[in-house]
């Protein structure tokens, strides 16, 4: 069913699961390194594998960093909490159970705030919780690259064990028809705070951040939830959006012919930007969870709290209230910056010295067009904010203007080196030589009599003409504005 008539019709609930791995140096109960990409099973140990008689040690610092998780995010810290195994067999798991946390998470009760459309969107958080990474199956052969159609399946337990933060939000309700965008604004705004503290890389395609994304849709008019539907492991910012957008009109077009919603895991697919069927949540599964026997509870000490507490960094919708100051900018501007992901970069521009509004210019006009039309996130592109400070320094130093400024961020994203050697390659340089320029000048009059007479007799309107005739013999790298005025010299004319 078309997205706004499936809002006329159902009102839709969010809830969003996120994970975030850790950046600690080793894993979560040992000692192993947790550096992405090693050689498969290179980073495993008894503790990681579960062999009979290795004991799991809590890792300080990945506590130390839930908590300053929870904090940011406006939690109360568990005066005492226990870690809780979750049992439930599957072959990247070696100890048959998940070292996780139940009832007793380390963090509860808090919120996000997020802007939508210059509007303040409160998602209440239900809890923050720590717990072990799984190992990563690799299915063989099967066109899907699922277990099922598979030949055969290896596994590797290198990501095994390295700590996990779980955050979970309440339901999110009364978000309407902005609901997909709700849900991106969140898991971009969570990104920022977990970037801000420094916890993790927080980079969704390798799957150090991982979004499910629940949904479930109630008849306007009504107070009673639907059956809610989870889309697992969403692996980009855009992704999230179009899933949450795709579960809408999926369910509405079910539920209006009379259909019932099947409680499930679903997949989302980048290339169609919908969803499919995953496994059924029907009959609920018993994870039997119990305290876990082999560590000690978690008791934060409330001196200590308060100190990582004072030590918080500027949060980032702080800090894009502070830059919104210092730059000038208004909120839809600054809204969109975020939405694009580009304040950093632009911070970083600035930085390097370029003024706020052409190093916003550039990110959010050309440069975003193009990471637009390459289908990536603009931090993907092979440009720096040092190299756009440097165009920029070249525009108002009056070396470039900004049609050249413009095939220098061409050759830079090419690969044709930095902002000097492709205006030196592709000799781009503004035509500030001004014999070279009273020639190409001389012959335009030449080309233009017609219009050469009208200004001559007056028509001072008509000067414009000449004025392109002349950036189009110097292929736009002559400067306009010294170009008219000597021709308006050499026509004997002042204004
Ligand atoms: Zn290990």
């Amino acid at each position: 069913m078309p997205y706004d008539e499936a809002l006329g019709r159902f009102e839709p609930v969010l809830g969003l699961e996120t994970h975030i791995e850790l950046g600690t140096a080793s894993k979560m109960f040992c000692g192993c390194p947790t550096t992405f990409g090693a050689p498969p099973n290179t980073h495993a140990c008894p503790v990681c594998l579960a062999l009979p008689g290795s004991l799991p040690v809590a890792n300080a610092t990945a506590i130390e960093s839930t908590i300053r998780i929870g904090l940011a995010l406006n939690c109360s810290i568990a005066e005492w909490c226990r870690f809780a195994r979750k049992n439930y067999f599957y072959p990247d798991m070696p100890k048959n159970y998940q070292i996780s946390q139940y009832d007793e998470p380390l963090c509860f009760d808090g919120y996000l705030d997020v802007e939508v459309n210059g509007e303040i969107v409160r998602v209440e958080i239900e809890r923050v919780h720590l717990e072990e990474d799984t190992g990563k199956s690799t299915h063989v052969g099967g066109s899907t690259g699922r277990i099922h159609g598979a030949d055969y399946s290896i596994v590797d337990y290198n990501r095994a064990g390295i700590p996990l933060v779980e955050i979970v939000t309440k339901p999110i309700t009364g978000t309407d028809r902005l609901a997909p965008e709700v849900a991106r604004a969140y898991a971009t705004e969570l990104r920022e705070v977990m970037r801000a503290l420094g916890v993790s890389d927080v980079r969704m395609e390798e799957g150090s951040m991982r979004c499910d994304v629940n949904v479930s849709l109630m008849p306007r008019g009504s107070s009673e939830w639907g059956t809610r539907t989870e889309t697992k492991n969403v692996n980009s910012l855009r992704s999230v959006e179009r899933a949450v957008r795709s579960e809408i009109e999926r369910q509405a077009g079910i539920l209006a012919e009379g259909g019932r919603i099947i409680q499930e895991t679903r997949h989302f697919h980048e290339d169609t930007g919908t969803t499919t069927s995953g496994r059924s949540k029907e009959e609920a599964q018993d994870y039997r969870y119990f305290p876990e026997p082999d560590l000690v509870p978690i008791a934060p000490d409330r001196a200590w709290v308060a100190e990582l507490k004072a030590a918080l960094p500027e949060l980032p919708r702080v800090k894009r209230k502070r830059l919104q100051q210092e730059w000038g900018v208004s909120d839809l501007d600054m809204e969109a910056m975020h939405n694009a992901d580009a304040i950093d970069l632009v911070e970083a521009t600035v930085s390097a010295g370029a003024p706020p509004a052409d190093a916003r210019k550039w990110w959010m006009g050309e440069l975003a067009r193009r990471a637009n039309e390459a289908g990536v996130p603009l931090s993907a592109l092979a440009i720096t904010p040092d190299q756009i400070a440097r165009v920029c320094a070249m525009v108002a130093g009056g070396a470039l203007n900004d049609k050249l400024a413009r095939q220098v961020l061409e050759g830079v994203l090419n690969g044709e080196g930095s902002p000097d050697e492709v205006v030196a390659a592709r000799g781009l340089q503004i035509v500030n030589d001004e014999g070279e320029l009273s020639a190409i000048i001389d012959q335009v009059l030449a080309d233009n009599a017609d219009a050469a007479d009208k200004v001559r007799s007056g028509k001072i309107a008509a000067v414009g003409a000449l004025v392109g005739g002349v950036m189009k013999a110097s292929r736009g790298k002559a400067d306009a504005g010294r170009a008219r005025e000597l021709i308006l010299d050499k026509l004997g004319v002042s204004e």
